[in-house]
């Protein structure tokens, strides 16, 4: 890869922006393949989504599960955000990953698994208190908002207060979904914090054919993003298959979510 088409954070800062459009952000659980992610980049610019995900170092339940393409996957990300004039974001799992993350992408990402890793959330803050980079902060599976609010001040703390906070479901005694989605966090979030909060609509369902509920009322109720899981061939995925759309239902969602959008007075960006 060309050295000026990494990051350096003199770019624009990205952010998703509260109480004002509603951004989308889609694609992979994993990056797979340059091929896997430039078809879904072409969709997202086709659709006017301006920010795709894929992860390049996974959390997997089990360690025998595929862990990520590492460095190979960040390259892959930078390298079709780039074609796409796309911003990009990645989950970052581990301290000694921050630098790298940092170096190629638009918005770091902060899992359910890590949300009270402090330590490497203030390495976080402190890495990108300079460059102001998005961190997307997703809640605790096990934590209360209250905890979840703390915990996200060992990010702001550090100097960087471009934090979107991420719901995606906790866990309960409810089986039929993989975990609960708690919906309720969007407006008591809008009433305890000022920052942007969002709703993946794929890890708390599991299932695709249940996400495209899940957004509308995410937009709804006044979410100002939402976090899609989309692969080209969702059966053929090495992470998450069962709960991505592929591209057509990524097209579908635009369009069925835009009156949605409309209907509360905002629009999708
Ligand atoms: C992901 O976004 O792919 C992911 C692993 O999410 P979570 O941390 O919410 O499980
Ligand atoms: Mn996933």
């Amino acid at each position: 890869m060309a050295e000026e088409s990494i990051n350096t954070g003199a770019a624009a800062v990205t952010s998703v922006e509260r109480d004002g459009d509603v951004t989308l952000i889609a694609g992979p659980c994993s990056v797979e393949s340059l091929e896997q992610m430039r078809e879904v980049g072409a969709a997202c610019k086709e659709l006017g989504v301006r920010v795709m995900r894929g992860g390049a170092y996974k959390p997997r339940t089990s360690p025998y599960s595929f862990q990520g393409l590492e460095e190979e996957g960040l390259k892959i990300l930078r390298e079709v955000g780039d074609e796409f004039d796309l911003q990009v974001v990645t989950e970052v799992i581990d301290s000694s990953h921050v630098e790298i993350v940092d170096e190629y992408v638009d918005m770091l990402q902060i899992g359910t698994r890590n949300m009270a890793n402090f330590s490497l959330l203030k390495k976080i803050g402190a890495a990108t208190a300079d460059s102001g980079k998005a961190v997307l902060f997703k809640r605790g599976m096990a934590a209360t908002i209250e905890e979840w609010l703390a915990a996200s001040e060992y990010i702001t703390m550090q100097g960087n207060t471009n934090v979107i906070l991420c719901e995606r479901g906790i866990r309960t005694f409810e089986t039929s979904t993989r975990f609960t989605l708690d919906i309720t966090a969007v407006p008591v979030v809008k009433k305890l914090s000022v920052l942007p909060i969002i709703v993946d609509a794929s890890h708390p369902t599991g299932q695709a054919d249940l996400v495209p509920a899940v957004c509308r009322a995410a937009v709804a109720i006044g979410a100002d993003g939402l976090m899609v899981e989309v692969h080209p061939d969702p059966r053929a995925a090495l992470c998450d298959g069962p709960q991505s759309l592929d591209i057509a239902g990524l097209k579908n969602l635009v369009v069925e979510l835009e009156p949605v959008a409309r209907a509360v007075g905002r629009s999708l960006a």
